[in-house]
């Protein structure tokens, strides 16, 4: 995405609420990327934030969820915010996996992903998996490393989850918070938050932790 864009629409699955959505392409490259942008500070927060993944269509194989997961996992670890799947839970936030995003919502025909939330509201994150097969310089029906698609999904997934958790939070020039996750941002090893997009991360989760009054608490509480 060339720059954050705040688009307003109203589907079922959001219960037809005007929200706010951030959308993320695989458009033009970002001017400058770097593999070494992300912090590499300690986990401080209490709780993980919590995740479910949903699969609706089966596309991922059980081994490609599994990477994806524990690339978002990865991600968020090296930025100090820990995230834990967890099928099932209500308080979880819902990441729906389509095949490609529905027309009707009028995204960017390019975006991989999408946020919606409201301060204080639903949050949600929608992935096209057909954008991100092709945002890897992949045709239609082709056959993609399961690795490479993983890797690529749980990325989109981590750069979403911060726009639905840290709306406030900007693109950033290098790092998974680009205006465009490019195929070297979906594949290069080590792949982060930079250190703007990780404080970010780590002042929406104490607000949050704050609110929910679980700091001492202790880890995975
Ligand atoms: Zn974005």
């Amino acid at each position: 995405m060339r720059a954050r864009t705040a688009l307003r629409f109203a589907s079922a699955l959001v219960a037809l609420q005007t929200m706010l959505v951030a959308g993320c392409s695989a458009a033009p490259p970002p001017a400058r990327w770097s593999a070494g942008a992300s912090p590499t500070a300690a986990p401080v927060w209490p709780l993980p934030l919590k995740v479910r993944l949903y699969d609706p269509y089966r596309l991922l194989r059980p081994e490609v969820r599994r990477v994806a997961e524990a690339e978002v996992i990865r991600a968020f670890g090296r930025a100090g915010a820990p995230v834990r799947f967890t099928p099932g839970d209500p308080e979880a936030i819902p990441a729906t996996i389509y095949r490609e995003l529905p027309s009707r919502w009028d995204v960017d025909p390019t975006a991989i992903g999408v946020a919606v939330g409201e301060r204080g509201g639903r949050r949600s994150v929608f992935l096209s998996y057909g954008a991100a097969v092709r945002a890897l310089g992949h045709g239609a029906g082709a056959r993609v490393p399961r690795s490479r698609i993983g890797v690529a999904v749980g990325r989109v997934l981590a750069h979403e989850l911060v726009h639905a958790i840290a709306p406030e939070c900007p693109h950033t020039r290098t790092g998974l918070m680009a205006a465009s996750l490019n195929r070297r941002l979906l594949t290069a090893p080590g792949i982060g938050f930079d250190p703007l997009a990780s404080r970010y991360l780590r002042r929406a989760w104490t607000a949050s932790v704050l609110a929910a009054g679980a700091f001492g608490t202790g880890p995975d509480q």
